[in-house]
Parts: C-alpha cells; structure tokens; sequence
C-alpha cells in the first residue's frame, strides 16, 4: 500500500506532503494526492535520509537483556580475554542478541549495517552461522553486510585464518584484521595474510586499527602501500585508526593524500578517552570518514544506543563545533559518507526528491542542527518504501 506522508518538513521547505510508492518516492509536494494511501500525519516533523550504521558488533551485543557488570581493563588484550570468558559464562546466544540489535537500530532511523563478527579459536564459525541466519531473517528490511573479524588476532592464533577464509565461502563478504603490530606483534605476518585472503576470495577489507601514534601511522604507511599493489583503491577500510588524530600536524598533512588518493575510508566511533582522526583535516582532503556505532551495550562495551543522531553529536561536541555548517558535516558522516562506502545511491539531504529510493526517517525538530543537538525520538523509519519503526517500537519480527 502506498505511505501518505502529510505535513513533513524537508530542508526549509515546511507542510509538505510526500506519497511514497513501489518502494521510492513518487511525489513531493502540497498537491500530492493520499487517495488509496496509507496516511500518516507527521505533524511538521523533519523528514531525513535514513541512517547507515558501517560499524556494529551484531554477534556481541547483549541488548535487550540484563546490563553487563564489566571488568576493569586497560588494554584491547584484556577486554579480548574478559569478553572470551563473558561469553562462556552467558552463554552467549548471538542469533538471539544480534536479532535484538537490529530492531533496535531500526527504532534509532537506521537501515543498512555493516557488522563485524568474531572468529577464533573458541567460536571458530558459530557466530557467523548465527549471523548469517539473522541477516536472512531480515533481508529487505535492514540491509547487513558482514565482516569476519579476528578479535583475538590472527598471527597468535593459529588456525584463524583458514576460518576466515571458509566465513568468506559461507557469505560472509569482507575480511576484517585487528591491530598487526600491537595485538599481534607482526606487522607484515598479519597484513600479508589479510590480503591474501582478500586477493584469493575477491573480498574488500575493514581492519580494526587501535593501534597508536608513530605505531599506527606505520601500519596506515603499509596498509596504503599493500592498496597499490594490490590495486584494491576503493575496497579498504580503517576503523578507527586513532593515530591520525595523534600524529603531528606534519605527517597529518602527508598521509591524508595518500588516503584519498586509495580511496581508503575511515571509520570511527568518536571516543572519549583517545584522540581520533579529526573530521575537517580528513574531509577537506577527500577521505572518505564516517561516524559509526562500533559496540552497543554489549561484552566489549556497556555504552552505546545505536543512535546516529548521537554519533553525528558526539563527532560535533569531540571536534568542539558549534557553528550549523560543521554540524551538517557530522551528519553527512551518519548518512551519505557511509552510504558512498555501502555502494548506496543518493543517501543526502538532497537527495530527497522524487525517485528516491525511500529510505527516511522523521524526527520532531524545526531543523537539522537541532535535531544533532537535541536527539529527538524518530517518529518512524522506513526502508525501501516500508515502515521498519514507528513511535519507537520496531516492526521487524523478533
Ligand atoms: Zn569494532
């Protein structure tokens, strides 16, 4: 059935009216006919594109279930150790949680994700089945792409390689890495192997990168140079990649081309405790960046909603921006960057118009900068033309 959005603001445009048809939007405007429609009055709400999440944990989240009391750790080893344990004790049922998670995000205005999920030696495949099963129980209601990621290293676990590559014959589409030098003590071993299995499987690449300062800009400089050789411009990504905002202003200004120029994207969680790439320096050069959830109240991490409008604030108040121009930046980073890095269409402001894919969500704010500031509550969110959310509740099946 057609959707009559009525009385919706797009931009400085107010009391529009919007019919949404076949999956796109069919018209926009004051004349637009509800005839044989379903109409929803949204009481000038702001209609925005819908939110593209490029980093969550769906196999790790506890969502929905009694909040986790979490260990005291001070290194990305020992939250590893302590996550290892948490799931044995829980035992961890990740088709349940990562299912949580998706309604969850789809109540947030979100509706494509990109997901690591772990693979070692204890899980070795199980939590790519059950994520595998819950992106089949969602599609063309959230969009998943999935990551095999090897949180507990690659080079110190032997065998952990081999299951990547068979997550990546099961469906699993990107081959993920985490901190080569720090975690794994070896740089070039654990590179090697990561593009190897994406040069054999034909799959891009999403590595995890806490690593710090000089340390990190040195796997960035190797990453960038294996992207050459290996002619995969476009097909890699840095979550995090702290040392960029951790680098003198020197060799800021000298890796940041070389990004743009591979098309490498980089991803972050705007966190509080380190510093992470700054968003101007990366947009002003091109650098594809976006903001991204990474853990959601989950075994690695109690924080985390899911909500973008929240990321895009926290990219504003971490980067000290008041002005509406850098806040509209931080939104881009929730919808069009990771949108381009998901190969969406049109995922803008401006793409809002008739034809659109109609992927939207509508919060009650009499502008974008107040909805960054302030976070409302979505009114619903809509994937493809369908209600996946509305007033807070999701209509995905649990
Ligand atoms: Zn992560």
């Amino acid at each position: 059935m057609p959707i009559y959005l009525k009385n919706v603001s797009i931009g400085e445009q107010r009391g529009v009216n919007v019919l949404v048809r076949d999956g796109v939007v069919a018209a926009i405007g004051t004349a637009a006919d509800p005839r044989g429609a379903q109409v929803v009055d949204c009481a000038g709400a702001l209609l925005l594109p819908s939110f593209v999440d490029a980093h969550v944990h769906l196999d790790k989240t506890r969502i929905g279930g009694p909040r986790l009391h979490h260990a005291v750790t001070a290194t990305v080893a020992e939250r590893a150790a302590n996550e290892r344990l948490l799931r044995t004790q829980l035992k961890h049922d990740p088709f349940v949680f990562g299912s949580n998670l998706v309604r969850e995000l789809s109540v947030m205005g979100t509706t494509h994700i990109r997901s690591h999920i772990d693979v070692d030696s204890d899980v070795k495949l199980r939590h790519v089945e059950a994520i595998l099963k819950v992106r089949e129980k969602y599609r063309g209601l959230m969009d998943i792409e999935l990551v095999a990621f090897p949180q507990s290293g690659i080079i110190k676990s032997p065998g952990v390689a081999e299951l990547m590559g068979e997550a990546l014959r099961m469906g699993v589409d990107i081959v993920g890495g985490l901190d080569p030098e720090v975690f794994d003590n070896d740089r070039a071993g654990q590179l090697d192997r990561i593009f190897a299995l994406a040069s054999k499987s034909g799959a891009p690449i999403d590595i995890h990168l806490h690593e710090p300062g000089e340390v990190g800009l040195a796997t960035i400089q190797a990453i960038v140079e294996r992207v050459k050789a290996q002619g995969m411009q476009g097909r890699v990504t840095i979550s995090h990649a702290y040392a960029l905002g951790q680098i003198s202003r020197e060799q800021l200004a000298a890796i940041l081309p070389q990004l743009a120029q591979q098309r490498i994207a980089i991803l972050t969680s705007a966190p509080g405790a380190v510093n992470f790439p700054p968003v101007d320096a990366l947009l002003d050069a091109g650098v594809l960046y976006a903001g991204v959830s990474d853990n959601i109240q989950d075994m690695w991490s109690p924080w985390g909603t899911g909500d973008q409008l929240e990321r895009a604030m926290l990219l504003a108040y971490r980067n000290n921006f008041r002005a509406d121009a850098p806040l509209q930046r931080c939104f881009t980073m929730v919808t069009e960057n990771p949108a381009k890095l998901l190969k969406l269409a049109g995922h803008s402001l401006a793409s809002i118009k008739v034809g659109m894919q109609a992927n939207l969500t509508a919060v009650p704010a009499g502008d974008l900068e107040t909805a960054i500031l302030q976070r409302p509550a979505r009114l619903f969110t809509m994937k493809a033309g369908r209600f996946t959310a509305r007033n807070g509740k999701s209509l995905l099946p649990a």
